[in-house]
């Protein structure tokens, strides 16, 4: 297998990297995928263990209506690999001024009943129609009015409105945080808007059968049943480049070439090491080192002995959840509370099969640094500060656990994006969607070296984590089919 050639070979079976290789095998291109874990799917790979099957950590798809997954599923031939199942019942709490976790009035799936979201957040009455006249300027602001919003923070637009701290912390935390994964005041609101947008008007919450990595493993299918070759258990060591043009890859199953690289490894360790700081300006590599990660999510895996949580997903919050970068940064140094919010997903009540008969399998998740690196202390406070959550929300859970996995940026790290600058690597996203780098603040997608892109959450997509890393496949695929076109005529 040494030395075979392809016209375009794709590094990493995220679900940017596999959409991207589904859709360029499907026009025509030879494609080699190589993936170093076992199975596809990256951040969002399925697992299955002594009978539970679900995504390594809490991983819930947005949107129902219009998502990408099918869309390029179809595209490829393969919507009967998957199947995505929307949540019956929702389950966010929200904890009162009085100390009481309240779950959220049950609506039909897709339907939000404003005066009931009010009631709830326990709403003032002199309040509610401030927040309802909010609620719709968000959900209808026009396209050409959200791209005005690309160099401004969520934060400032938001804080305009002057809408009551419940309701701030109900977007922001349960929404917002965990759908970007970095602090309000940061974050950018062109981003956080589209994405609200999405998921009021097109509803969220889904879930994928088996895992959401099932989705990413239709895609390889496809890249197989157009002729290309998909190579798992196969670690890129090296981009190689010969006269300022990338040739082709070194791996552990030996050297492939091709005249296009498409690298899924994240753009820091693609430039800083696949490739190497000596093919690059001086000024990309200092702009590559400045690149913010989003943060990341620690959290565990339970299975339970019995059920304890009867709804399929959701978020645990107070009026006092939402992050700052300042507040951030003072909790990892142990001088402000590590309480955020925590998210929950319950992979067997959207799917009886995913756990054992009579047992039950919860997932969670709440903020901290992206950091590989952090002490096992540091671990322990942020696990702890979940955990504390999660007990005081559904009582009884505790007794339940018969076993249980904790998962760090380290886990992240080592099954994704290697760690090539202190502090960064298990990031949750990719590079945050912070002001300066979305829009056209976005990295590009060409990397300044020929014949080199970049795809997955780093770069050319927006939206959601999984969602933005399969139009980043999408829109990667359109460029490299255009690239390769171009690049044949010429010759
Ligand atoms: C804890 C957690 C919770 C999340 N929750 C959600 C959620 O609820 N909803 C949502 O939409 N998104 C969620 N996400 C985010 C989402 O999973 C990611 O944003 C998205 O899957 C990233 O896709 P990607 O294509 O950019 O890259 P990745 O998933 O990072 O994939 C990169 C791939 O490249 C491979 N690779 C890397 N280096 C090499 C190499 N040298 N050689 C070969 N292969 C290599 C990796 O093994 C991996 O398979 C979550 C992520 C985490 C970590």
């Amino acid at each position: 297998m040494a030395d075979a050639s392809y016209d375009v070979i794709v590094v990493g079976a995220g679900f940017g990297g596999s959409a991207c290789a589904g859709l360029l095998a499907r026009r025509g291109l030879r494609v080699l995928l190589v993936e170093k874990n076992a199975r596809a799917g990256g951040k969002a790979m399925s697992i299955s263990k002594n009978g539970f099957t679900y995504t390594a950590w809490v991983v819930i798809g947005a949107p129902l209506i219009g998502n990408l997954y099918q869309t390029v599923a179809k595209e490829l031939g393969v919507e009967d690999r998957f199947q995505l199942i929307a949540p019956s019942n929702s389950g966010s709490f929200y904890r009162t001024a009085a100390g009481k976790y309240t779950k959220i009035p049950s609506m039909e799936p897709g339907q939000m009943d404003p005066t009931a979201v009010f009631d709830w957040l326990e709403v003032k009455p002199e309040d509610r129609d401030a927040a309802l006249n909010f609620f719709m300027q968000l959900t209808m602001l026009p396209a050409e009015e959200i791209d005005k919003l690309h160099r401004v923070s969520f934060e400032e637009w938001i804080r305009a409105y002057k809408i009551p701290p419940s309701l701030y912390a109900f977007l922001v935390s349960s929404c917002c945080d965990g759908m970007f994964m970095v602090p309000v005041d940061l974050l950018e609101a062109a981003e956080a808007i589209k994405s609200l947008q999405d998921m009021f008007l097109r509803h969220g919450g889904v879930f994928c059968h088996g895992g959401y990595g099932q989705v990413a493993e239709a895609y390889c299918e496809a890249v197989r049943r157009q002729g290309g070759t998909v190579l798992m258990k196969t670690k890129t060591e090296r981009i190689l480049v010969e006269d300022g043009k990338v040739t082709g890859v070194v791996t552990s199953q030996g050297t492939f070439r091709a005249p296009i690289v498409i690298s899924n490894a994240g753009l820091q360790p693609t430039v800083l090491k696949l490739v190497g700081e000596q093919h690059f300006s001086a000024d990309y590599v200092k702009y590559t080192k400045t690149l913010v990660p989003s943060w990341a999510l620690l959290g565990s895996r339970y299975f339970l002995r019995h059920p304890v949580i009867d709804t399929a997903y959701g978020a645990v919050f107070s009026d006092t959840s939402p992050w700052t970068l300042d507040r951030l940064n003072k909790a990892h140094a142990g001088q402000a509370s590590r309480e955020g919010v925590l998210y929950y997903e319950v992979p067997s009540n959207y799917d009886p099969t995913a756990a054992p008969p009579g047992k039950q399998i919860v997932l969670t998740g709440s903020f901290c640094p992206p950091s590989p690196q952090m002490t096992s202390e540091e671990i322990a406070a942020w696990a702890r500060a979940g955990e504390e959550i999660l007990f005081n929300a559904f009582p009884g859970m505790d007794e339940a656990i018969e076993d249980k996995e904790l998962y760090t940026p380290k886990d992240v790290s080592n099954l994704t994006r290697e760690c090539v600058l202190p502090g960064v690597g298990g990031e949750t996203i990719g590079l945050g969607q912070v002001v300066g780098q979305c829009g056209a603040d976005k990295p590009t997608i060409a990397a300044p070296l020929r014949g080199l892109f970049f795809v997955g959450c780093d770069a050319g997509g927006t939206g959601v984590g999984t969602q933005q890393a399969i139009e980043s496949g999408m829109h990667v695929a359109d460029a490299v089919l255009a690239f390769h076109q171009a690049a044949k005529a010429a010759a």
